[in-house]
C-alpha cells in the first residue's frame, strides 16, 4: 500500500456542526482559469453542538481575502480547509478565491465541458469552489449572482433579475451545499409549462448544446410524466417557479439533483430514433424521473451524513422503479431489476468490497455510491412495503414527509416514521441496514397426508469485517400449484425472522409444486434441489411472471452449467419448454425475448464458485456459445416466423409494446445469424431506419462474426455523434472474441477518438472490456495489464471515475492461481504508484485485502 493510507471516517463519530448558516450569497465571476467567487455567509452558533471550532471545507482554492463582519481575517489554511477564531455571536463570514474550471479535469467542483461551464458538488466538491461546511447536515438558502459573458447562466431556485453577461438566481429551500450547481454557456432550450397539483405555474427547460437541438424531447415528456406521478402517487408537487435540466458531455455519473437545476451526463437526455435505442430511451425516463423525484426525497428532506445516503437513494431509486413499473410492463421491469441486482450487487455482496447498505466507514464517500447503497437499498424498501402493505407505506411516507421536510435525516428516522404509522417492530428488520452480504434461504419440504411443510433455513455468509451474521426479516411471498397446474395458494407471504422456520400447508390433495420468492420479495439466494422437469412445468404454469421466468432462467443456469463441468448437451427439458415460451402468442413479446437471454459468463463464474468449482472464464465462454447455436437449431422452425411478425409497422415509437416487438425480433435475428452465416443480419442492418436495430444488427454480427464492414460503414455514419460513438467503442471491446479481446480494445485505445478522459468514452471501452469476462480474464494476464495500465492513467486525472472502474477486479480472488496471480500483481502495481488518488487508494486497498484472505 501506499503510504498515504487513506484516514477512514466512521458512523459512530458524527457530530453536528458548530454552526448553522442562515444565508449564503455567492458571487461567481467566471473565467477559464481565473474564475473569482466570492462567499458572503451568514452564521450562528447552533444550539445544539458543543465543539464550536470554525472549520470551513476548502481544496485547490487560492484564497484572495477572507473577513468576519467586515474586518480582514488571516486564517489558518491546510490541503483541507481553513480555520480562524470567530465571535460567540452571529457573524458575517466573507472570503473570496480564485479557482481555475478549465484545469478541472476530476469533473468535481466547477469545471468546463465543451465550452461550457459546469458543476458537481456531490458529494463534497464544494469545497472546490468556495470555503464553507461541505456537509449535508448544514442547510441553507442561496443567493447566487454570475457574471460572465456566455449568453446562458442558470443556478439553483427562481430567477431574480438578469442582464447582458449577468444573472441572478435566489433558491428559498434550504439546501446543503451538494446541492448547489451553476451552469453558464451557450445553450438552447426545449420547453414547456407545468401547473402542479397546488396550482403553480412551473416554466420546464431543457438546456442542450445548439448542435443538440432537438434531441431533448423525450427527456422533457418524461419530466412531465414524472412530475404528475409523483403527485398522484406521493401526493408530492413541485415547489418553485422554474425546473432547469442541462446536458452535460463530460460527466462522471448518469445525473444529478440540484435543486431546480439538475445536470445530467447528455447520453440521459439526448435521444433521436436514429441515434438511441430503446434502452436509451428508457434509462431516459427512469433517470429524469430519478432525479426529479429527488426533489423530494434527497432535497426537500436530505441526509444528515454521507453514511445515510440510501436514506435519500435507496429511496429514490425504488420510487423509480414503481414509475418505470407504471409507465411500461410492470413484470419485465421486475425481471430487468433482478437481473441487474443479481449482476451488480449480488457480485459486490460476494467479494471484497461487500458493505452494508448504510456503510459504518468509508475513505472516500466517492466509492459508497455502490449498487448495495442504491439498488439493494431500494430492495429493502420494497420489503418493507411489502411487509406493512400499501396504505401503511403510504402512511409512513406521509409521516416521513410531514415530519421531516426541511431537515437532514437518518435511517432510524425513516424507521421511525413506519414503526409509527404501522404499529411495527422493526428492530431486527433494521439488520439489512446494518449486516452486508446476500442472504441464502434454504429449502426443504415434505407431504404427508394433505400436509405440506417447508422447512426453511436462513443464513449470510461472512463478509470484510463482519464474521458473524444474525437472521434477518425475509418476507418470502410463495404461492403452491397443484401437479395439473392449477394453482392451489394464491400469492402469500411468509415472514422468515428465525435462523429456522417452518411453514405449513394442509388440506391439499396432492404434492405441490412451490413457487417461492414470488416477485423476487427478497434480496436473497433461494437454494432448493429441484429437478429440471419441476422448473419447466413452473415456467409454463406459474401464474407470477417473475417466477415464470426465473425457473427458465435457473433451467439455463443448470443447463450451462453442467455443459461445463460434464460437457453434458442441453436438456431438451429445457429446450422444449423454451420453444413453447417463445411460441406462446400470449405472452408479452418483451417477455419472450427476456426468456431466450441467457445466463451471462459472469453470473456463471460465480455459479461455479459458489459450489466449490473453479470457474474457467473460456470455459464458460465456449459453452455458451455452444449453447446459442443449441437454441437456435432447435428453435429453427419458429425464428423466420418471429421475425416477420414482430416487424413493427409506422413510424418508431420509443414506447415499452414496440420496443418489446423489437427486442424479440432482434434475439431471433441473432439465433437466426449462427445458422445463416449472419446474412439476414447484414440485411438488416442495412434496413435499419433507427439505432436499436442497427446497433442490434451490428452486435449480431460481431458475436458471429463478419461484422468489419458493418463497423466501417457505422463509424463513417456516425463519426460525428460522440454517444453513437461510445457504442460502436463499447460492443467492440465488449463482444471481441476473448482471444482477440486484448488485441482490440488496445487497438481502440490508440484509435484517434478515444477521447479517454472523457468518462463515458473511457467505460465504454476500459469498462466495456471488463465486462467481457473471458477477455479480461486472459490467462496471459494481458488483460488485467491493459485495465491496470489505464486506471492509472486515468487516476492522475479523474480520481472519482478510476476508481469506479476498478471493480472490474472484483472477482480476482475466485479464478485460478495462475490468474490471481497475474491480477494480483497488476494491483499491486496500481497501488504502489505514488501520488495514487485516495478514492483509488481505498479501492485497490480493500480489492487485494479480501483478495488475499480468500487466496
Ligand atoms: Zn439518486
Amino acid at each position: 500500500m501506499t503510504d498515504a493510507a487513506p484516514q477512514p471516517v466512521f458512523l459512530k463519530d458524527y457530530t453536528p456542526f458548530g454552526f448553522l448558516v442562515d444565508q449564503v450569497e455567492l458571487n461567481v465571476h467566471l473565467h477559464p482559469t481565473a474564475t473569482r467567487v466570492r462567499a458572503k455567509i451568514a452564521f450562528r452558533p447552533n444550539p445544539a453542538a458543543r465543539d464550536r471550532r470554525f472549520f470551513l471545507h476548502g481544496e485547490d482554492l487560492t484564497l484572495i481575502s477572507a473577513a468576519i463582519d467586515g474586518t480582514p481575517v488571516t486564517p489558518e489554511i491546510t490541503p483541507e480547509g481553513l480555520s480562524c477564531p470567530v465571535p460567540e455571536a452571529p457573524f458575517t463570514w466573507e472570503a473570496e478565491v480564485e479557482i481555475a474550471p478549465a484545469e478541472n479535469t476530476a469533473l468535481e467542483g466547477l469545471y468546463m465541458s465543451n465550452g461550457m461551464y459546469c458543476t458537481q458538488c456531490e458529494a463534497e466538491g464544494f469545497r472546490k469552489i468556495t470555503f464553507y461546511p461541505d456537509r449535508p447536515d448544514v442547510m441553507a438558502p442561496f443567493r447566487v449572482r454570475i457574471d460572465g459573458d456566455l449568453p446562458v447562466l442558470l443556478s439553483n431556485g427562481n430567477p431574480v433579475a438578469q442582464g447582458a453577461g449577468w444573472a441572478e438566481w435566489n433558491d428559498p429551500w434550504p439546501k446543503p451545499s451538494y446541492l448547489f450547481a451553476l451552469v453558464a454557456g451557450e445553450l438552447v432550450a426545449t420547453s414547456d409549462r407545468f401547473t402542479t397539483s397546488e396550482g403553480r405555474e412551473v416554466a420546464l427547460n431543457v438546456w442542450v448544446r445548439p448542435a443538440d437541438q432537438g434531441k431533448a424531447d423525450y427527456a422533457l415528456d418524461s419530466l412531465i410524466r414524472s412530475m404528475k406521478w409523483d403527485e398522484e402517487v406521493y401526493g408530492r408537487a413541485y415547489d418553485l417557479d422554474v425546473f432547469n435540466i442541462v446536458a452535460v458531455d463530460d460527466f462522471n455519473m448518469g445525473a444529478m439533483e440540484n435543486k431546480g437545476l439538475n445536470v445530467f451526463n447528455s447520453r440521459y437526455v439526448l435521444a433521436s430514433p436514429e441515434t438511441a435505442t430503446d434502452r436509451d430511451y428508457e434509462n431516459i425516463e427512469r433517470i429524469i424521473a430519478h432525479e426529479y423525484f429527488h426533489n423530494w426525497t434527497g432535497d426537500r428532506i436530505t441526509c444528515r451524513d454521507w453514511f445515510q445516503l440510501s436514506l435519500k437513494e435507496g429511496l429514490t431509486v425504488f420510487r423509480d422503479s414503481q414509475f418505470s413499473a407504471d409507465m411500461r410492463s410492470a413484470a419485465v421491469k421486475r425481471i430487468e431489476d433482478v437481473m441487474t441486482l443479481r449482476a451488480r450487487q449480488f457480485r459486490e455482496d460476494n467479494g471484497p468490497l461487500a458493505h452494508p447498505v448504510r456503510p459504518e466507514s468509508y475513505a472516500e464517500i466517492n466509492n459508497f455510491y455502490t449498487a448495495t447503497v442504491y439498488e439493494k437499498g431500494a430492495e429493502v424498501i420494497g420489503m418493507l412495503r411489502r411487509l406493512v402493505g400499501p396504505e401503511g407505506y403510504a402512511r409512513a411516507l406521509d409521516l416521513y414527509f410531514a415530519r421531516h421536510d426541511g431537515q437532514a435525516c437518518t435511517i432510524e428516522d425513516w424507521l421511525q416514521v413506519f414503526e409509527e404509522a404501522t404499529g411495527r417492530d422493526l428492530t431486527r428488520f433494521k439488520r439489512w441496514y446494518s449486516q452486508a452480504g446476500t442472504p441464502r434461504v434454504k429449502v426443504t419440504e415434505d407431504f404427508k397426508d394433505g400436509t405440506y411443510t417447508l422447512h426453511l433455513e436462513q443464513k449470510t455468509p461472512p463478509t470484510p469485517g463482519q464474521d458473524e451474521k444474525l437472521p434477518q426479516v425475509i418476507p418470502l411471498a410463495l404461492g403452491l400449484l397443484s401437479p395439473n397446474g392449477d394453482e392451489v395458494l394464491p400469492t402469500t407471504v411468509i415472514e422468515l425472522t428465525e435462523a429456522r422456520q417452518e411453514a405449513v400447508f394442509e388440506g391439499l390433495a396432492a404434492k405441490p409444486v412451490p413457487s417461492l420468492l414470488r416477485g423476487f420479495s427478497a434480496p436473497v439466494i433461494l437454494e432448493r434441489d429441484s429437478t429440471p422437469e419441476e422448473r419447466a412445468f413452473l415456467l409454463a404454469h406459474d401464474t407470477d411472471p417473475f417466477n415464470k421466468w426465473e425457473a427458465g432462467r435457473s433451467l439455463a443456469r443448470e443447463v450451462l452449467i453442467a455443459m461445463v463441468t460434464e460437457d453434458a448437451a442441453p436438456a431438451p427439458a429445457w429446450l422444449d419448454a423454451l420453444a413453447a415460451v417463445v411460441r406462446d402468442e400470449a405472452l408479452d413479446p418483451a417477455f419472450r425475448a427476456l426468456a431466450l437471454r441467457l445466463p451471462g459468463e459472469d453470473e456463471l463464474a460465480e455459479a461455479l464458485a459458489d459450489r466449490g468449482a473453479v470457474p474457467d472464464p473460456l470455459a464458460i465462454h465456449a459453452a455458451r456459445e455452444r449453447v446459442k447455436t443449441a437454441v437456435a437449431r432447435h428453435l429453427d422452425p419458429l425464428w423466420a416466423g418471429l421475425y416477420a411478425q414482430m416487424a413493427c409497422p409506422g413510424p418508431y415509437s420509443p414506447g415499452a409494446a414496440d420496443a418489446g416487438r423489437r427486442a424479440l425480433r432482434l434475439a431471433a435475428l441473432g439465433y437466426m445469424a449462427r445458422l445463416d452465416g449472419g446474412a439476414r443480419a447484414q440485411a438488416h442492418f442495412s434496413a435499419a431506419d433507427n439505432m436499436t436495430d442497427e446497433i442490434g444488427a451490428l452486435s449480431v454480427l460481431l458475436e458471429t462474426g463478419g461484422a468489419d464492414e458493418a463497423l466501417d460503414r457505422f463509424a463513417r455514419r456516425w463519426g460525428h455523434d460522440r454517444l453513437v460513438m461510445d457504442k460502436w467503442f463499447g460492443l467492440q471491446a465488449t463482444l471481441a472474441a476473448p482471444e482477440r479481446a486484448v488485441a482490440v480494445t488496445r487497438a481502440l485505445t490508440e484509435h484517434a477518438d478515444f477521447t479517454w478522459k472523457n468518462p463515458n468514452r473511457f467505460r465504454a471501452v476500459i469498462g466495456g472490456f471488463s465486462a467481457n469476462a473471458a477477455g479480461f480474464h486472459d490467462a496471459s494476464g494481458a488483460g488485467y495489464d491493459l485495465v491496470a495500465d489505464w486506471l492509472i492513467r486515468l487516476d492522475a486525472v479523474n480520481p472519482q471515475t478510476a476508481a469506479r472502474m476498478s471493480t472490474a477486479f472484483e472477482t480476482w480472488a475466485r479464478y485460478d492461481e495462475g490468474r490471481r496471480e497475474k491480477a494480483q500483481a497488476a494491483l499491486e502495481r496500481i497501488a504502489a504508484r505514488e501520488g495514487l488518488s485516495r478514492d483509488m487508494g481505498e479501492m485497490v486497498g480493500r480489492l487485494l485485502a479480501a483478495g488475499r484472505i480468500a487466496a
